[in-house]
């Protein structure tokens, strides 16, 4: 058996291994899957729902090591690892409710026909994750497959096995067998699963990525649910509160050291309030403190791995050559680190401005006016999240004319409970979250009868 190394993007060193699958052992793996699956989805909805929910407890206490794995194979701050890990837990009994109250059979009925809408399941569902929440993301895609009925496979970034590995075994314990499987490996692992007998494909990762698993899955016109990169843009209007614009810029750009698909990418500010926000910007930028996440007070990690930290310096290098002025980090730092970065003197011509960087880069552009702030963060193929900052009636009108899915106002773009987790553009084909996005995990079934007159 192949096995996987798990490796510490902050020291270099392992953290652990899981064994591997080989790309044709998948086919053995979502047979099992296949065969499990009738008997899940005859429990019915609340017994599967319960079922889930029953590994709450068991979630909550393997938590913090949940946690640790993840900073030890990513590199996030540790409270935050901690904090995901938990905060998993925490919500699921929630999140399952919240799900099964999304695929509970509806009734229309109208003067002639009583319809029944059901949510069934597709069958076998392929999740394929990312690294950058590695608890998250398997959940988020994981619950609404296994509450819809179907049986699960998933495919876990290969740089956070470990971490995935005991989230899925704890969850798995409680499940009966075969219905939740986690498989290792990289990108050949995870087409082969793609290639395998799926039946819904969830994936949430880079565009790039998310355009080979659509053609893959074509030729058997699988239902795909794809989660893919973003450019956010943030706003900064002329009426802005500059202090809350400057520390969400910091915390948004630099969270995660920028590996998250809404970070913000693109800050656009009016240049009335430019250089007052520009030096709050630098001023907490120059408070941040990189280091391993295990250390104490570090609240910015290492880039996963080396491929992505030269790919950021690549971008900024680029951007360099090309007249942008570096005001803060920009230079090299070892191992996997890349500074935390701010870059004015950009244009939209430089690669930094259009493609995801998905690192530690605050890229600063001043604007002139409403339209031509729109017109700069609607110039992107993404479209998944964005920002304005500024007064709210101005700021609201600014946001509709936004190209993205998911908009805050004075704030993140994460919503209310019951959000959907939506991109716009290239930034998403189908979604998940909130009820639209749960109900994207079954098969609607509606079926119908004469309405019986009184
Ligand atoms: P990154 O390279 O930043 O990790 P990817 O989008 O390539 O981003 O990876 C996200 C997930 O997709 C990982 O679990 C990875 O192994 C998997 N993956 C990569 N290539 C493919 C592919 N061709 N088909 C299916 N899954 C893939």
């Amino acid at each position: 058996m192949p096995t996987l190394v798990s490796v510490n993007p902050a020291t270099g060193e392992p953290v652990g291994s899981v064994e591997a699958a080989a790309p044709p052992d998948i086919g053995h793996v979502v047979a099992r899957a296949r065969a499990a699956q009738p008997a899940w989805a005859a429990l019915g909805l609340a017994e599967r729902s319960a079922r889930i929910k029953a590994a709450a407890a068991d979630l909550k206490a393997a938590a913090d090591r949940i946690g640790e794995l993840a900073t030890l194979e990513m590199g996030k701050p540790l409270p935050e690892g901690k904090g995901e890990a938990n905060h998993c837990a925490d919500s699921l009994a929630e999140d399952v409710d919240e799900i099964a109250d999304a695929l509970a059979t509806e009734l229309l009925e109208d003067k002639r026909t009583h319809t029944e809408l059901h949510h069934d399941p597709f069958g076998v569902c392929a999740a394929i994750t990312p690294w950058n929440f590695p608890v998250l993301m398997p959940m988020q895609s994981v619950l609404p497959a296994l509450v819809a009925g179907n049986a699960v496979v998933l495919k876990p970034s290969e740089e956070t096995p470990l971490c995935a590995d005991l989230w899925a075994r704890t969850l798995a314990a409680h499940l009966p067998a075969d219905v939740l499987q986690a498989v290792h490996g990289a990108g050949d692992v995870g087409r082969a699963l793609v290639l395998a007998d799926v039946d819904l494909i969830v994936f949430t990762g880079s565009r790039a990525t998310g355009v080979r698993i659509m053609q893959d899955a074509a030729a058997g016109l699988k239902r795909v649910i794809l989660e893919l990169g973003g450019k956010d843009p943030l706003v900064v209007l002329p009426d802005a509160d500059l202090d809350a614009a400057a520390a969400f810029a910091v915390r948004n750009s630099f969270r995660n050291a920028g590996q998250v698909c809404v970070s913000t990418e693109r800050i656009y500010v009016h240049r009335d309030v430019e250089q007052p926000f520009v030096d709050r910007v630098l001023e907490r930028t120059r408070a941040l403190r990189q280091g391993d996440g295990r250390e104490p007070g570090v609240n910015v990690g290492p880039m996963v791995n080396a491929r992505q930290k030269q790919k950021v310096l690549e971008q900024v290098a680029k951007a360099r050559a090309a007249g942008a002025r570096v005001l803060a980090g920009g230079g090299d730092a070892p191992g996997n680190f890349v500074q935390p970065t701010v870059l004015a003197g950009l244009d939209h011509g430089m690669d930094i401005m259009r493609e995801e960087t998905f690192g530690p880069v605050a890229c600063i552009m001043s604007f002139g006016s409403d339209d031509e702030a729109v017109r700069l963060a609607n110039d992107s193929p993404y479209g998944l999240g964005a920002a304005v900052f500024g007064e709210r009636a101005h700021a609201e009108r600014v946001a509709r004319a936004l190209n993205a899915g998911m908009i805050g106002i004075n704030q993140g773009c994460g919503g209310a409970a019951g959000t959907p987790w939506v991109g716009a553009r290239n930034s998403g084909y189908g979604f998940h979250s909130g009820k639209a996005g749960h109900r994207q995990f079954a098969q609607v079934r509606a079926v119908s009868r004469p309405a019986v007159r009184a």
